[in-house]
């Protein structure tokens, strides 16, 4: 009914307000912060000439690599806050055919799965914002989501005010998996990935339950560099 009625309504750009045919009008879309030039690994921005940052070489996170195709910062903050928050549902799939085409180049992994919400959180707020990204992506690339495979057995404290070290000591013991022996390449999906801690865990994780490599596909990216957290 809400598509129907959107149907005959006349639209407009859900940031600038000019009337359009899609959720942002051209100028927006265009200005979105796609994010550009990032470490190999992890997705922190880098200057051109540096190919994997500091904090990567140090010590390898347990994922292979991080994808993401905003910059966590205004306006790509509001289309996500709106879509988390005020159950925006419209903007959930326009982000997730973002991220769809700017993965294109991506080699389809064995199955796609999602950072979990704790089941409070799911009954508070009705949907996961990363099932829904990932079923938009899943349906444009063929390839299964196995939305139960990852779960929460914990529910872990708000991680906004914690620093990197911390949030990595507040998502240990958080997570179950659940892989079958035939998904050896398994992407995680996620749609703001700050400090890396969170999916840094799950991917131990599955690791450890048999996958032989991990990758990361989230729709923004903190663009604070890891030690600055
Ligand atoms: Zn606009
Ligand atoms: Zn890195």
């Amino acid at each position: 009914m809400r598509d129907f009625l959107h149907a005959l309504l006349p639209q407009t750009c859900f940031l600038c307000g000019t009337s359009c045919q899609h959720l942002l009008c051209p100028a927006c879309h265009h200005d979105l912060p796609y994010i550009q030039h990032t470490c190999a690994v992890c997705a922190c921005p880098l200057p051109q000439e540096l190919n994997i940052c500091a904090q990567c070489v140090k010590k390898a996170p347990h994922f292979s690599s991080v994808r993401a195709t905003l910059r966590y910062e205004y306006p790509a903050k509001s289309l996500i806050h709106a879509a988390k928050y005020r159950e925006n549902l419209g903007v959930l799939h326009y982000l997730g055919d973002l991220m769809a085409q700017a993965l294109v180049a991506e080699p389809d992994p064995d199955v796609l799965l999602v950072v979990p919400s704790h089941p409070r959180d799911l009954r508070r707020r009705g949907f996961n914002q990363a099932v829904e990204l990932a079923k938009v992506i899943s349906r444009q690339r063929a390839v299964g989501l196995a939305r139960e495979a990852t779960y929460c057995v914990r529910r872990k404290r708000k991680q906004a005010r914690l620093s990197a070290v911390e949030r990595q000591a507040n998502v240990r013991g958080v997570f179950g998996v659940n892989l079958q022996a035939n998904w050896r390449h398994v992407v995680l999906i996620d749609d703001v990935v700050t400090t890396g801690a969170t999916v840094n865990e799950l991917a131990s994780m599955c690791l450890r339950a048999g996958a032989q490599r991990v990758d990361v596909w989230c729709c923004a990216r903190q663009t604070f560099k890891p030690n600055e957290s």
